[in-house]
């Protein structure tokens, strides 16, 4: 909350007004609240423990983020994605779920540990890695977030991609358009592989028929980014690429906090085993859900050690 404030304030003042913020409340960690944030240029995220990536490690897949073995740098894609790339032209990630710690107490506070605000931060780190990461962005840009169900909505008090598309929207300067909608809830089976959580998707999304404008904004774009926190198996990125082409995007691509991805030269047997892990089974704490929208149950208990953080 202090940092919500001193963001605010510091964004309505300039030159000798910011240096003296910056004197008087020196940046801290938006995670923990520990004074240790580097003050930078007053922008700072993360103490050092809590330092957000500016990108996941080693090799990766230029269009779906994946982890892809050394010898393959340099490749137009990875294997899986010869096969099928989620219907989107590019994935950009801060980083990966599973390799990068500090950025998955990120994600499991801003999913579930009620810390809607963390979205500002997160949302500013993943600008600067779109800034970094892609060399041409088309000069006309939508942000569409995947939408939650009411319910899911209800239960967490708030939307985590459309919190993170607005501070995106900010971030960036690119329009934010909500113009899908959930057309019905998605339910996780504790075990569900990569077939079955692509079936349970499977046409769960639809235009925002009472959105006319986000929808002529979708069709008038020239690349559509969908928003998203968590990318698993890709199901939702393909049926929400889906649903825009339906209302006409010519190019969709997808920005996200992170790709929970196996480990490179996998499977897609081993994919499977990572949905498993990365479903809350029958943790009430997520009955409903989308892909990538859970984590196991320690994770979850992680989420609520950090719901107090200042
Ligand atoms: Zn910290
Ligand atoms: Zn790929």
């Amino acid at each position: 909350m202090r940092e919500q404030v001193r963001e605010q304030v510091r964004a309505r003042v300039s030159g000798f007004g910011r240096a003296l913020i910056d004197l008087l409340y020196p940046p801290l960690c938006w995670l923990c609240g520990c004074d240790a944030a580097s003050a930078g240029d007053g922008h700072a995220s993360g103490c050092v423990e809590h330092a957000l990536p500016d990108g996941p490690p080693g090799v990766r897949c230029p269009i779906c983020a994946g982890a892809m073995a050394a010898a393959l740098e340099g490749a137009e894609r990875c294997a899986s994605c010869r096969r099928d790339s989620f219907g989107i032209e590019r994935l950009v990630v801060l980083g990966d779920y599973r390799r990068q710690a500090q950025l998955r107490e990120w994600v499991l506070a801003f999913k579930h540990g009620g810390r809607a605000e963390l979205a500002r931060p997160l949302a500013a780190a993943l600008a600067r890695r779109v800034r970094a990461s892609v060399a041409q962005v088309a000069a006309e840009n939508v942000l569409v977030p995947v939408p939650l169900h009411p319910w899911r909505r209800l239960e967490r008090g708030y939307d985590q991609a459309a919190r993170l598309g607005s501070e995106l929207c900010d971030a960036l300067g690119w329009p934010l358009a909500r113009a899908l909608v959930r057309t019905r809830p998605t339910v996780v089976q504790g075990t569900a592989g990569a077939t079955s959580r692509s079936a349970n998707v499977r046409g769960a999304f639809g235009a925002a028929r009472w959105r006319p404008l986000a929808r002529r904004a979708v069709a008038e774009a020239e690349c559509v980014w969908i928003v998203d926190d968590v990318v698993t198996s890709g199901a939702t990125l393909r049926e929400c690429a889906r649903a825009l082409r339906r209302m006409g995007a010519r190019r969709v691509c997808a920005l996200a906090l992170a790709r929970a991805t196996p480990h490179a030269g996998s499977t897609a047997g081993r994919e499977d085993e990572l949905e498993a892990d990365t479903a809350p089974a029958r943790d009430g704490d997520c009955a409903l859900t989308r892909d990538g929208d859970c984590a196991p149950t320690r994770d979850a208990a992680d989420a609520r050690r950090l719901r107090c953080a200042p």
